[in-house]
């Protein structure tokens, strides 16, 4: 029985007894003694000739050339091909031997073939030419020996399994090759694709400085002609790549480190000529812990840097002037400190705050308040040396940081150049505006060593300049900080109560001494503060005219006031004047008639009964508000001249501005009671503001005795406790809807 992988021989030959003799041969069962003899003698006395087993074969037989070649394609095809014909020559039926035998290595070039014949006498050197010389071809001649048959078949069929075994091994080598390539592949068009989707410009150059890989990106960012990549030329890239740079010094001594610590990874910034900056990063390339080149790469964090910048610049610039904000000048003084320290120089702090600069704002508009900011700001920066530091603190408050002091140049002549800055006015909404400003000095280091005790310290300084009014200056002196650390809170508060609208009015009635009613009523402010009790107007009022508040806070008294009168109207209760004090700032308001005019459009309140208060001082002080009230007065509201008798200034201007009625100061009217004196002034005052056709208002009426005075002198309004106190909305209607206009005291 034949096995799966017994060897299979075919024999051709048209003689089937030698078929017969063939199988015979090699079906032997056992080796014959002879083969074994044999092996020994060639293999020598080895154990592989002890356990030499002769092969069994599958032997199929052919008595033609075709039948034969039939076989061998049947067996390749079935994937059970033959290793090792016998061929007999010639072959008397159908295609000759020859033919046949070509045939079959055509088919299947690794069959041995045994060729014999059955003529003793036959010549092999044609048919050897016919064939050709090869491995594969064995000549089998007569006479016939069993043993070298089986020799012959035995090594031949070793051979051809040996060449078999050898081709699947060849074969799968081949696989494995193709396989290791196909997957080198693999990862080299992974590595290429993954160079070439980086942002990053890369380039790879081995330790001979030669170019070995870069990526479209690297060859795009440096602009670098196709010509010098492919030169592979690291030295002329270079140049190249190092002329495109601002300064190349930086990136030259990143390739000396580089080259100096090959096993480094180092990175850099460039900025370019074309404004472009890139970051450099690089890394040694390994190979089995073994440096054979560098990584470079290129990121271009232009947008990321300038985001920085600008973030940086936003973070320690006023956004308004660009001047810088408290950040940076801090660490300005720090820095100066520390070299003040170094050198023992000194250096000193200018604070100043814009005077009144909050009614530029409430006056005109905040554009026109920012665009006086701006304006100031360049003046500023144009006016000092660029090594002084001139910063914005926010609103109106600046400081200049002045290093460097010495005899020549003093905090004084400082003061005095800013000062110059300001002597022409700043042309703003086609208003000329005059700056002046309060100013504070702190020098380094005997008014304090520390930022904050510097800044503190001058801003004290500029305080104590403020209280005193606009346009001054101050040297900081120790016992400053009490007085300013009060003050600065009552502004904190007065600033949060226009914002909490924590105040209200009350009204106080001024009676007609000779009809004997209610003619008007005063508007007096009252300030409800969280804390305290109800704050009176001298107590916040001197504080608001100060700071500008006065202006935002006199709008609201204005409004409110025309409201409740006009409301009252409508309520049906009799009409008469509300009287409203205004301070001076107010009265400075370019557009202080246009808001009076649209206060009365928008309450519906008639001109007629409105009055406004204004003070004998604030007339001296400032002569520019005669105009005002004259335009006040053609629009139909009424003046009344307050507190008069208490300015120590010249009557000269009664001549000048028309008022509708004096109101004779409290103190007078007091006096009436013990002093002689002050009963001819009073009768005085009477009598002149008659013959300017002045009505006369005494205020401060406290008694019966008073009044009587006043009603005998032919005063023709009166206001005072013992006729009403001031009191609120609420409790003046009831008073007038229960006792009418009528006062009781005055009744006859
Ligand atoms: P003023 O305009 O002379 O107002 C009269 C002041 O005298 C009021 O004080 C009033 O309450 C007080 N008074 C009235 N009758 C008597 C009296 O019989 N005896 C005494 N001793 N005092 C009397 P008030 O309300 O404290 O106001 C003080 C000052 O504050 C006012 O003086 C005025 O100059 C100012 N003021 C009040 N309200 C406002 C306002 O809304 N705006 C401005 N700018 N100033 C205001
Ligand atoms: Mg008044
Ligand atoms: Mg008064």
């Amino acid at each position: 029985m034949s096995q799966e992988n017994d060897f299979r021989i075919i024999i051709i030959d048209d003689n089937t007894t030698i078929h017969q003799n063939f199988i015979k041969i090699l079906t032997a069962k056992e080796v014959p003694p002879a083969l074994d003899i044999l092996e020994r003698e060639i293999l020598g006395n080895s154990e592989k000739a002890e356990n030499f087993i002769f092969p069994t074969f599958q032997i199929d037989t052919a008595s033609q050339g075709e039948q034969g070649i039939e076989r061998i394609k049947t067996g390749l095809a079935n994937g059970k091909p033959y290793a090792l014909a016998f061929v007999a020559l010639p072959l008397s039926a159908g295609r000759n031997g020859i033919e046949t035998i070509k045939h079959i290595w055509k088919l299947d070039p690794n069959i041995q073939v045994v060729i014999y014949t059955a003529a003793s006498n036959s010549s092999w050197e044609a048919t050897i030419k016919q064939l050709g010389i090869r491995d594969n071809l064995l000549i089998l001649k007569k006479p016939f020996d069993t043993v070298s048959i089986q020799l012959i078949v035995s090594a031949l069929t070793r051979k051809w399994q040996l060449m078999q075994e050898t081709k699947v091994c060849s074969d799968s080598l081949e696989e494995s090759i193709q396989e290791r390539l196909r997957s080198l592949h693999t990862a080299l068009s992974l590595i290429r694709a993954t160079l070439e989707s980086s942002a990053d410009g890369i380039l790879v150059i081995n330790n001979d400085g030669k170019i070995i890989d870069y990526n479209k990106q690297f060859v795009d960012m440096w602009k670098i002609p196709q010509l010098m990549v492919e030169s592979k030329n690291f030295e002329l890239l270079l140049n190249y790549m190092i002329n495109q740079l601002k300064s190349g010094h930086g990136f030259e001594d990143m390739i000396k480190e580089a080259n100096d610590k090959d096993d480094k990874i180092i990175n850099g910034l460039y900025k370019f000529k074309d404004k472009r900056i890139f970051e450099c990063y690089t890394q040694p390339q390994k190979l089995d812990d073994h440096i054979i080149g560098r990584v470079w790469s290129f990121r271009d964090v232009t947008k990321r840097i300038s985001l920085e910048e600008k973030l940086q610049k936003q973070a320690t610039h006023d956004a308004l002037t660009g001047l810088p904000n408290r950040i940076l000048l801090r660490d300005r003084i720090q820095q100066a400190i520390l070299r003040a320290e170094r050198t023992g120089s000194n250096f000193g702090i200018l604070f100043f705050d814009l005077d009144h600069f909050k009614l530029v704002n409430d006056s005109l508009s905040h554009q026109a308040g920012d665009k006086l900011l701006k304006k100031i700001s360049k003046h500023l920066l144009s006016a000092f040396r660029a090594k002084d530091t001139v910063a914005r603190l926010g609103g109106d408050e600046f400081i200049l940081l002045i290093e460097d002091l010495d005899k020549n140049k003093s905090m004084v002549s400082i003061v005095r150049k800013l000062k110059n800055i300001f002597k022409e006015p700043y042309k703003i909404a086609k208003r000329d505006i005059y700056v002046t400003a309060s100013m504070g000095v702190s020098l380094y280091p005997q008014d304090g060593k520390t930022v904050n005790q510097l800044l503190r310290n001058a801003d004290l300084a500029m305080y104590r300049s403020k209280e005193l009014g606009s346009d001054q200056f101050h040297f900081y002196k120790r016992g400053m900080n009490k007085l300013a650390s009060v003050r600065l809170k009552q502004e904190i508060e007065l600033m949060r109560a226009i914002e909490n609208e924590e105040f209200f009015l009350t009204y106080q009635p001024q009676f007609d001494l000779i009809s004997r009613k209610m003619v008007s009523i005063e508007a007096l402010i009252r300030w409800e503060h969280p804390q305290k009790a109800t704050v009176l107007p001298k107590d916040f009022i001197p504080l608001a005219e100060e700071t500008g508040f006065i202006v935002p806070i006199g709008d609201w008294v204005l409004r409110t006031a025309c409201q409740q009168n006009k409301d009252w109207q409508n309520m049906g209760l009799p009409a008469m004047r509300i009287s409203v004090n205004v301070a001076s700032s107010q009265l400075k308001q370019p557009d202080f008639v246009e808001k009076i005019k649209s206060i009365l459009r928008e309450t519906g309140l008639k001109a007629k009964y409105l009055e406004i208060e204004v003070t004998e001082n604030v007339i001296t002080a400032n002569p520019e508000v005669v105009e005002v009230i004259k335009n006040v007065r053609k629009i139909g509201v009424e003046i009344s001249l307050d507190d008069f008798g208490t300015g120590n200034s010249s009557l000269g201007y009664l001549k000048k501005v028309q008022f509708d009625r004096l109101k004779i100061d409290k103190s007078f009217v007091n006096s009436i009671d013990f002093n002689r004196e002050n009963q001819v002034i009073m009768q005085a005052i009477i009598d002149m503001a008659q013959s300017l056709n002045y009505q006369v208002l005494a205020e401060g009426v406290e008694n019966k005795k008073q009044l009587a005075f006043l009603i005998n002198k032919n005063c023709q309004i009166a206001q005072g406790y013992y006729l009403a106190k001031p009191m609120t909305a609420p409790e003046l209607e009831t008073l007038l809807k229960e006792k009418g206009t009528e006062a009781p005291v005055l009744e006859k």
